[in-house]
């Protein structure tokens, strides 16, 4: 008989989306006349920026003739596309072979496919708070997991100590739940850490387009990064391709463990794997990474991180301690009186209307915290906050 992956009976219930979603129908089942404000959502509210629209118009046309129709595309990225990726780090000082660059459909797929590269009897650690595909992802593969615990004490950027054992190190910066995000010397540890053991060090970038103090972008602005890291990029977030699905992977040639090159090993998996990402959607990652583009999708950028101030100012005039908002779309907040994460939560949705996510669904040392996300709708982000606030205050 055929028998299925085992592993999949180590997954614990992914009980966060799918309990907020619960309760939220359950109010609005009672209440069906008050409007809900969400600050819950980690997906975008802003359209396509004009040039990625106006290149996936030209590439619909250029597949309705002939002459400029094309089949499919090579499997690691149409040159010009892993050309205009580099060209994008470029701008901040780091040198990619285009080559390093790989078209993906997004930083979901790749999370749980890179996996492949690494046997499954390699460790892998996480940091927590953690967006839970991490977890997910490696306890299907097999993988041994253990968890690094971010707290106030470590300002939710933890970092290798003495102890600390892994092969496969999962780092994301800016954070998701936290908004935390590593400086230079941070990741020069983490970076010195991994090639002293051997580790590869799995770095999701998905957010690095929200930094805006002088803060890396990417772990390949850090010396010695080049011999020990992937890193895990997404234009989702960054240009609103949460629904349209685009993102790359670097994966620098000078990448070897045990003999084996792993840049050429994932050409091989690609190769084998796929068939390529649509040339319509390249087309619009290329528009994304020209000056217009970059310019249009730091437009978007600014209208939620005006929500970010927006909130953070709430928080401020509530006295409540937080994280992130100024390098990242999420705020993470710690619960007011030491309320449970999920009863913050309740209070919320029943007194002020408002869907936030509980911190404790992001791990157990999330209990305590909550994450607000300013992809939302500026009007209702205002009005979010100012009901946050005064419900703070009041009680
Ligand atoms: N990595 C992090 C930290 C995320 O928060 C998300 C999405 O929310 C992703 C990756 C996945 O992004 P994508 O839409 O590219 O699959």
């Amino acid at each position: 008989m055929l028998k299925p992956n085992g592993n999949y009976r180590n997954l614990k219930d992914s009980y966060l989306f799918f309990g907020i979603s619960k309760k939220v129908e359950a109010y609005r089942k009672a209440h069906p006349d008050l409007p809900l404000y969400r600050l819950g959502i980690g997906d975008v509210s802003r359209p396509l920026c004009d040039e990625a629209i106006k290149a996936l118009h030209a590439a619909v046309n250029d597949q309705a003739d002939a002459r400029t129709f094309r089949g499919y595309t090579p499997e690691c990225g149409i040159p010009e596309f892993r050309q205009a990726a580099a060209g994008y780090y470029a701008r901040r000082g780091v040198r990619l072979d285009p080559e390093e660059v790989f078209v993906s459909s997004g930083a979901s797929d790749e999370l749980g496919d890179i996996l492949d590269l690494f046997d499954a009897s390699s460790p892998a650690l996480i940091t927590q708070p953690a967006y839970p595909a991490y977890v997910d992802a490696s306890v299907m593969a097999g993988r041994k997991v253990s968890f690094l615990n971010a707290g106030p004490e470590n300002d939710f950027l933890p970092l290798p100590g003495e102890d600390t054992e892994a092969d496969l190190i999962y780092l994301c910066s800016p954070n998701n739940p936290t908004g935390a995000v590593y400086s230079r010397e941070q990741l020069q540890a983490w970076v010195d850490y991994a090639n002293r053991r051997g580790a590869v060090i799995l770095f999701d970038a998905a957010y690095e387009a929200f930094i805006e103090e002088d803060l890396p972008h990417s772990i390949f602005e850090i010396p010695g990064a080049e011999n020990c890291a992937v890193e895990i990029c997404s234009l989702s977030k960054t240009a609103g391709f949460t629904g349209t699905r685009l993102g790359y992977t670097v994966i620098p040639k000078a990448l070897e463990r045990d003999g084996m090159n792993l840049n050429a090993m994932w050409v091989r998996n690609r190769t084998t794997k796929t068939n390529g990402i649509s040339y319509i959607l390249q087309k619009a990652g290329i528009a994304v990474f020209s000056d217009a583009g970059l310019r249009q999708i730091q437009e978007n950028i600014q209208i939620y991180k005006e929500n970010a101030r927006v909130l953070m100012r709430a928080l401020d005039g509530a006295g409540i301690r937080y994280w992130g908002g100024k390098n990242a779309p999420y705020i993470w907040m710690a619960c007011p009186d030491g309320m449970k994460s999920w009863d913050f939560f309740d209070l919320l949705l029943n007194e002020i209307q408002v869907i936030g996510t509980p911190g404790e669904g992001f791990g157990a040392c999330g209990e305590g915290f909550f994450r607000l996300s300013s992809f939302g709708d500026p009007e209702d982000t205002r009005i979010a906050a100012e009901r946050i606030r005064s419900l703070i205050v009041n009680r």
